[in-house]
């Protein structure tokens, strides 16, 4: 396995981590989840992520048991939650001081650990001054319930100003963000983000690499059953990888997974070593429902080498983008 800093933190995060959402507490049964865990880190894999929305909690409670049973020991392990989307009444959502909190400590008592390693904002929250939420933060991580913080999804400038009022008041700024990346999805990580890499040492702990099964070429002829897409609560994403927006992704799914072949490796494995190209990229989250599909995308990163610049420069030709792309280094 190959271990890559969380940015400019002294942190080491394995270059794939494992994801729980939508599996864990809610697709898979606890015995495959608890499979996919010990495949994931006999192979290496230091980072698992979770959140408290994840299977409305189960998904925390899930990996919680499986970590318990397991005997790791706590610094073999780097753990996560998010906080954000705890429940529907007010108070139970957002990122003010009081659900921050009381969010912590739930998901704390659920993966049954004494402190989160990494700890999200998993939407910024327009309801709450930036100033009380980076107070917050900096508080739980003074008590020893949090070692890093960060965010997911917030947009550039959001970020820059959490940094000003922890420059401002000496408090602990974020370390990471959790953003969407994929070959369909990069804006963010390469442009909004380019100043913040070398300014803030941002980390990032990239989601979604295979778009949730588009790059996969699974859903190049419709939904083909045996997928998330089944799950009455993720109909949306159905439509999403079927609907009309999906067409033009699936006429260039097809020449990737034909390159893939040309390569030796599957397009998933494309798909993640392209991604772990991007040395912005502190680590990969991958999700998986079977032990197979985790099995091939581990493997992803024994063909990063194959990424050359020439292959490079042919997946932005499939990808049609525009010139400037791609701004890895
Ligand atoms: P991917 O885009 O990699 O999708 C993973 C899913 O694709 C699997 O669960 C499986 O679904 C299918 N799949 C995986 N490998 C293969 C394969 N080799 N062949 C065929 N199908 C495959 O990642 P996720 O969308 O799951 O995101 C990964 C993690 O990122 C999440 O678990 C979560 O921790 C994090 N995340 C964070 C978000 C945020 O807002 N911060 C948002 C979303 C995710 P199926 O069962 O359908 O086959």
């Amino acid at each position: 396995m190959e271990y890559r800093r969380l940015g400019k933190s002294g942190l080491q995060v394995s270059a794939v981590s494992f994801g729980s959402w939508v599996t864990f507490g809610h697709q898979i049964s606890d015995e495959v989840a608890s499979t996919l865990m010990h495949q994931a880190y006999d192979a290496g894999i230091n980072f698992f992520d979770n959140a408290e929305v994840y299977a409305h909690g189960k998904s925390e409670e899930v990996m919680g048991k499986i970590l318990k049973q397991s005997g790791w020991p706590r610094d073999r392990f780097v753990l996560s939650s998010k906080v954000f989307w705890g429940g529907s009444h007010p108070n139970q959502a957002g990122l003010s001081r009081k659900h921050v909190v009381e969010a912590c400590h739930a998901a704390l008592k659920r993966l049954q650990v004494d402190y989160l390693d990494l700890y999200f904002c998993h939407r910024p929250d327009k309801n709450t001054p930036i100033e009380e939420t980076v107070f917050t933060m900096d508080s739980l991580i003074r008590q020893g319930k949090v070692l890093y913080w960060g965010t997911s999804e917030w947009e550039a400038a959001d970020i820059v100003e959490a940094h000003a009022v922890a420059r401002q008041f000496n408090l602990i700024p974020p370390t990471m963000e959790q953003p969407q990346y994929n070959m369909f999805h990069r804006e963010r990580v390469e442009r909004e983000y380019r100043n913040l890499y070398e300014r803030f040492g941002l980390g990032t702990t990239i989601w979604s690499p295979l778009a949730s099964g588009l790059l996969t070429g699974k859903y190049n002829q419709g939904a083909p059953g045996g997928t998330r897409t089944d799950l009455p609560d993720m109909q949306w994403l159905k439509e999403m990888l079927t609907g009309e927006g999906a067409e033009k992704k699936i006429g260039k799914v097809i020449p990737l997974a034909n390159l893939a072949k040309e390569l030796g490796m599957t397009l998933p494995q494309l798909a993640i070593a392209w991604c772990l190209k991007n040395t912005k990229v502190s680590t990969v989250i991958l999700g998986a429902s079977k032990p197979e599909q985790l099995a091939e995308n581990m493997k992803a990163i024994e063909f990063t080498d194959k990424l050359q610049p020439e292959i490079l420069q042919a997946i932005e030709e499939i990808l049609d983008n525009h010139p400037g792309f791609p701004s890895f280094g």
